[in-house]
């Protein structure tokens, strides 16, 4: 076994066995065991599962109903204009000029939120994506992008964004692809969790659907392989005890999760949520101290759960 940024065989670890966050995932998840690279910072799980299981996973079950990852037609607007979008949009701008960006290309977009909003502050920009989950699909659709997925077209960018994507992936051979569609001097931006198993990350409740683990110093890493210039590698968001409660939260609310289980109970919630006037969620928000924290701003703090970095290509 080597590492996948370094290539050293001799610097890899066994960490932890893998934690599943939904008992029926083990299908897709099995017997995975967690390595790192003591001298890239960087983890990642052995044996990898099988790609078309993991294509299939992402498909039909990721955000499939009753699960943590769905997401209602009602509720994409309110996530839309989220703190953490809004979030991504000031950190950008202090780097790069929007008004330059004539293409955008978000690599597993969801539902392609942040090119979306840059394309209703400058409306020269063509949005292209890369997202394979159905239900993302349609919105995308109406939102003016097109999926390399179904379109096949070859394209060159000014910006490519990749937020907590990477991690899902089972190998980093994307950054030779994401190298080869970015224009000479363009921009990436990327935003996974902040992994340090050598620090709290050890006491996870769960790892699944992730397969790599990234850190402030694997970024680096990764940067100095792919001959990215570093503007910028920032810890931020909650603090990873917050972090830690939600998932313990999630995990006792999604544990047995089974197919084609509706939950009334969380669909009533989105409901209310959406019918409820924003002022009224905002003082719901300030008494519930863990929702509030979400969309919380924090920068350069060094317990942070999210590790976000913006590269600049030359070629
Ligand atoms: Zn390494």
């Amino acid at each position: 076994m080597i590492c996948p940024i370094c290539n050293n065989a001799d610097s890899i670890k066994f960490i932890d066995n893998y934690k599943l966050h939904i008992e029926y995932d083990k299908e897709f998840f099995k017997n995975l065991k967690i390595y790192s690279c003591s001298s890239c910072d960087f983890s990642f799980c052995h044996p990898m599962p099988d790609r078309k299981l993991i294509d299939n996973f992402y498909s039909n079950i990721y955000r499939s109903s009753g699960r943590p990852h769905q997401i209602f037609d009602f509720s994409l607007n309110e996530l839309l204009y989220s703190g953490r979008n809004k979030n991504y949009i000031q950190y950008l701008t202090t780097f790069l000029n929007i008004n330059k960006l004539e293409t955008v290309f978000d690599f597993g977009s969801g539902t392609g939120d942040l090119g979306f909003l840059l394309s209703k502050l400058n409306k020269k920009i063509n949005l292209y994506c890369e997202e394979s989950d159905n239900f993302s699909k349609k919105i995308l659709t109406s939102r003016g992008y097109t999926n390399l997925i179904d379109s096949k077209e070859k394209i060159s960018t000014d910006l490519i964004i990749s937020l907590h994507t990477l991690e899902h992936l089972s190998d980093i051979t994307v950054f030779e692809k994401l190298k080869d569609i970015a224009k000479p001097e363009s921009y990436i931006f990327l935003e996974v969790p902040n992994c340090e198993f050598d620090g709290k990350f050890i006491d996870r409740p769960y790892d699944s659907p992730h397969l790599l683990f990234f850190t402030k110093k694997s970024f680096e890493r990764i940067a100095q392989k792919y001959g990215f210039e570093v503007i910028d590698i920032a810890l931020n968001g909650m603090s990873v005890n917050d972090l830690f409660f939600d998932m313990r939260e999630s995990k006792k609310r999604f544990y047995k999760w089974r197919p084609n289980q509706f939950s009334l109970k969380l669909y009533l919630k989105e409901l209310i949520r959406f019918f409820t006037p924003n002022f009224i969620m905002k003082v719901y928000k300030s008494y519930n101290a863990k929702a509030s924290n979400l969309n919380d701003y924090r920068l350069n703090v060094n317990d942070a759960w999210c590790v976000r970095a913006i590269f600049k290509v030359h070629k």
